[in-house]
């Protein structure tokens, strides 16, 4: 499901990742651990191509097939919309618009007609125990919501892969473990890749597979 390879990242002369390998199939939940600055964001961003590697002939990252390294912008961006969700340590939502609006912010991005797109939020949301606070704001929400409302915003398009970046990093113990238990509902119900930095032990214990980076280099 993806294959990436050889990939290193260098910042004001630093290597931040050198010549990193990893693979990961359809449906697995991979996570990576390791200290602070060991460069897991920076992986996580190349892998989910929001950032690019270093340049470098031996360096790929391919996701479902295709060379997301060679993607022009337009076509990068209509790939991240169309097959990947992503959740983050602060939930990123938007302030000023409710929580269904933000969930169906992605499908209209892609061009379908609200309508549906609010029928189909409003299902995901039911799914995830939100059905009642789909009018409110972000700011009226607890952090599990929002991190749930997040969630609910990252599966809209049904997205075969979601990257994570620390997404219980920010929620108390009992959230994350109704977060975390979501990954894996969400995994066997629609067999979703999931690579997922992470802090948190618990999380980390769950996964298929603990990658662990230090200084730019699996360990
Ligand atoms: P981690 O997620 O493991 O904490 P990061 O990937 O965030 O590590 O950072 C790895 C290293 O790269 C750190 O030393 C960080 O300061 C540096 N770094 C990350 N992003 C940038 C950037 N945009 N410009 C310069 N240095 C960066």
């Amino acid at each position: 499901m993806i294959s990436v390879k050889n990939i290193s990242k260098t910042y004001n002369n630093k290597k931040v990742l050198d010549k990193i390998d990893l693979e990961i199939n359809q449906g697995e939940i991979v996570s990576i651990v390791g200290p602070s600055g060991a460069g897991k964001t920076t992986l996580l961003n190349i892998i989910s191509t929001l950032d690019k590697p270093d340049v470098d002939t031996l360096s790929k990252v391919m996701i479902d097939n295709i060379d997301v390294t060679n993607l022009n912008d337009s076509k990068l961006s209509k790939f991240r919309n169309t097959q990947i969700g992503f959740i983050f340590q602060f939930h990123e939502l938007l302030p000023e618009f409710s929580a269904i609006e933000n969930v169906i912010i992605p499908a209209i991005i892609k061009g379908e007609n609200k309508e549906s797109s609010i029928k189909k939020a409003m299902e995901i949301l039911d799914s995830l125990g939100l059905s009642r606070v789909v009018n409110q704001q972000p700011s009226q929400l607890s952090g599990g919501e929002q991190q749930r409302v997040a969630v609910a915003r990252a599966l809209i398009n049904d997205p075969k892969i979601i990257f994570a970046d620390e997404p219980s990093g920010n929620l108390d113990s009992k959230s994350s473990e109704l977060l975390h238990k979501l990954f894996f509902d969400l995994r066997k119900k629609h067999n979703i890749t999931f690579v997922i930095v992470t802090h948190n032990k618990d999380l980390s214990n769950m996964t298929d597979r603990k990658l662990n980076l230090v200084d730019g280099k699996w360990a």
